[in-house]
């Protein structure tokens, strides 16, 4: 196995549509993506209910519904490795993008993929599968974690 296809794999899903034009938030998903922000780390959706249950949102369907909304925009990314959500590093970008994850503290550092990369990544799919998107995670250890050498 190649090294890129041990560090990645690809998951075939229904393509998903990422829209730049700037369109308003409803009043959820702000909320939620308010949230995410301010946590800088990955949270699970119950994780995200129960911070927002304060000002209001009290349904799990409620918090899915936006959560998917948000990743349409390009807003909120999937860790796939953690069924977590995270805030895009960038404010919002066009679904191409790895993560780097330490595997100690958890700490999560999103990754621009370029074209390239992504078509590199890409036609590492098997003939029998027609890729259409990728999921790369990078797990390590971040600076932090890793124990100084004597
Ligand atoms: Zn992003
Ligand atoms: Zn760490």
């Amino acid at each position: 196995m190649s090294a890129a296809g041990l560090l990645c794999y690809i998951i075939a899903m229904t393509a998903t549509h990422h829209h730049h034009h700037p369109s308003k938030l409803s009043r959820n998903q702000s909320e939620i993506l308010a949230c995410l922000r301010k946590a800088k780390e990955p949270m699970s959706a119950y994780a995200i209910l129960d911070r927002v249950r304060k000002s209001g949102i009290s349904h799990p369907p409620t918090v899915y519904r936006a959560l998917n909304d948000l990743m349409e925009k390009g807003m909120v990314h999937r860790l796939q490795s953690r069924s977590a959500f995270i805030a895009c590093g960038h404010g919002a970008c066009d679904g191409k993008f790895a993560f780097a994850i330490c595997r100690d503290c958890g700490k999560v550092v999103e990754i621009s993929l370029s074209d390239d990369d992504q078509t590199a990544l890409l036609a590492l799919a098997p003939e029998e599968i027609a890729p259409e998107q990728v999921t790369l995670e990078i797990a390590g250890l971040c600076a932090a974690c890793t124990p100084a050498r004597a």
